[in-house]
């Protein structure tokens, strides 16, 4: 599929138009359950591991570990990865949608591209998906070894402290499926 069907069809009729880059964040039940939140950057989704999943409250961070770069079309990916196979377990779509880098349009930052800003160690994202909307920041704490970052919540009109998609919103957005109904698919 084509980069711009591809938007159209994960955005729907959310997109005003201009160049839009995608997210992602899919819930993988692997050994451990996390949310694998990615961002495309230069042609390629760029990866980390957020254990607990995305918060809307801004005081909560929720640490993100770097994963490898995944291909876009990923992106879609939506099922169960056999036993054995790295990765094995299901995964759905927990949220999709578009996002603009703050860092290249809002004043208080020196203005970055997206792999500038991931080389600076913070990321500042305007995310339009289908349960996540508003400002996140990614911010890296740790170098070499212990490379780890944390997602936060933006204060902005997305922030409520009270919502907790994680908990209330388990299902996938593209089919409405939970895990346990995707795992319970003959494959
Ligand atoms: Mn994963």
């Amino acid at each position: 599929m084509h980069r711009r069907e591809f938007l159209a069809t994960i955005a729907g009729g959310e997109r005003q138009g201009g160049e839009r880059s995608i997210f992602v964040i899919q819930k993988h039940a692997a050994r451990t359950l996390h949310y694998d939140f990615r961002l495309e950057v230069d042609g390629v989704l760029k990866s980390w591991a957020v254990p607990k999943g995305p918060s809307t409250d801004p005081r909560v961070k929720r640490l993100a570990v770097p994963t490898e770069d995944h291909p876009l079309e990923y992106a879609q990916f939506e099922g169960a990865i056999p036993g054995g196979q790295y990765g094995a377990g299901t995964v759905l779509v927990w949220d999709t949608g578009t996002y603009r880098n703050l860092k290249e349009e809002d004043p208080d930052y020196e203005p970055m591209s997206m792999a500038d800003a991931l080389a600076s160690g913070l990321v500042a994202v305007w995310l339009e998906g289908h349960k996540l909307r508003g400002g996140y920041a990614l911010v890296r704490t740790g170098r070499g070894e212990d490379n780890r970052w944390l997602l936060i919540k933006m204060k902005d009109e997305g922030a409520d402290a009270r919502r907790n998609p994680v908990s209330t919103q388990p299902e996938s957005v593209l089919t409405g499926q939970t895990t346990e109904e995707i795992a319970a698919e003959p494959s």
